[in-house]
């Protein structure tokens, strides 16, 4: 526990265009994995090094209208 150096990114899926906030851990040994989208469930990132993601939160500025086309994200 000497080093342990935390960092917030933000990631918005690619899928649905919802944008999403991960703590960045830096570890001394490689780690992978894979987060996918809540909403629409495409992998919004994956990773593998010697970092680790976790805390994954959804970041709501406007509540997520269920059941509706993102007609408006503009892809
Ligand atoms: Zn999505």
């Amino acid at each position: 526990m000497a080093n342990s150096i935390w960092t917030i990114e933000e990631f918005t899926c690619a899928g649905c265009s919802m944008s999403y906030t991960a703590t960045r851990e830096e570890h001394a040994e490689a780690h992978s994995g894979s987060f996918k989208c809540r909403i629409c469930s495409g992998v919004v990132h994956s990773w593998s090094g010697k970092h680790h993601f976790f805390g994954w939160k959804a970041v709501t500025t406007k509540p997520p209208v269920f059941g509706r086309r993102w007609a408006d994200a503009g892809y």
